[in-house]
């Protein structure tokens, strides 16, 4: 489903990604943890080129690009490939929630605007939040909020959702229904990456947890093995600051 090669991206002097090697399968549940400045937010933000890389491929879906020669066809093709949901939300703040969730099926996929608001409003339905079809992102929790952004991120049907920290701007009393809506999907065979700093949560939910640090992958494994038997020494001491 997701496969990349030695992917490389710097800002300036800084090489912020080192060389990635990262593979995901139809179905995988991946979870990205290690240190703030470690380069995990990069990482997502290359796979759809919200940041460009400076060399490295990157296979999703349909979809094969060298970084070093891609166009712009290319370019849209791979975006196309995956959604992201942002630390932030990043909500269209003059949209309603439905609104939110169909604008990108009426423009970009050419859906009728009674055809995108069946979908918008099964998804928000999916999501939890049935009552709140027609409210503004000011008048929602931020729990609420982010749940706007997954079921807007589901509705382009992606081969992937890409998670970035989902829940770590939130207030801690909307955590745990803003997991829990995660966990659901994944029960649904979605394939996800997730960058978390919830280790009990990236345990529960993934089938594969990396550890990133300096732009590398450090170690990866199943969750079990690498949460309680971890082996690279940078990934027990980066484990050990969080008991
Ligand atoms: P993480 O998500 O693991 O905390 P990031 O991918 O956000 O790490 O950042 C990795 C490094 O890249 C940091 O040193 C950060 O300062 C730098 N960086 C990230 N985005 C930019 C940017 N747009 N411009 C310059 N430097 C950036
Ligand atoms: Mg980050």
């Amino acid at each position: 489903m997701i496969s990349v090669k030695n992917l490389k991206k710097s800002f300036g002097k800084n090489t912020v990604l080192n060389g990635v090697d990262l593979h995901v399968d139809r179905g995988d549940v991946l979870a990205i943890i290690g240190p703030s400045g470690s380069g995990k937010s990069t990482l997502l933000r290359c796979l759809n080129l919200l940041e460009v890389p400076e060399e490295g491929t990157i296979h999703i879906g349909e979809t094969n690009v060298d970084v070093a020669k891609m166009g712009r066809k290319e370019v849209h093709n791979l975006r196309q490939e995956t959604a992201m949901v942002f630390q932030n939300y990043n909500l269209f703040k003059n949209k309603t929630a439905l609104q939110n969730v169909t604008e990108a099926l009426i423009v970009a996929k050419k859906m009728s605007k009674q055809e995108a608001e069946k979908i918008g409003k099964e998804l928000l339905i999916k999501v939890g939040l049935e009552d709140k079809f027609h409210q503004y992102p000011s008048t929602l929790s931020g729990g609420q909020q982010q749940r706007v952004g997954i079921a807007r991120a589901l509705a382009v049907n992606p081969n992937a959702i890409l998670f970035d920290e989902p829940t770590s701007a939130l207030d801690p009393e909307w955590v745990s229904e803003v997991l829990q809506v995660i966990k659901d999907i994944a029960k649904q065979n979605t394939t996800m990456i997730i960058v978390t700093h919830e280790m009990k949560f990236a345990e529960e939910v993934a089938n594969r947890v990396i550890f990133m640090a300096d732009g590398n992958i450090v170690e990866e494994n199943d969750p079990k093995e690498l949460f309680h038997h971890p082996q690279n020494p940078r990934t027990k001491q980066f484990l050990k600051t969080l008991e």
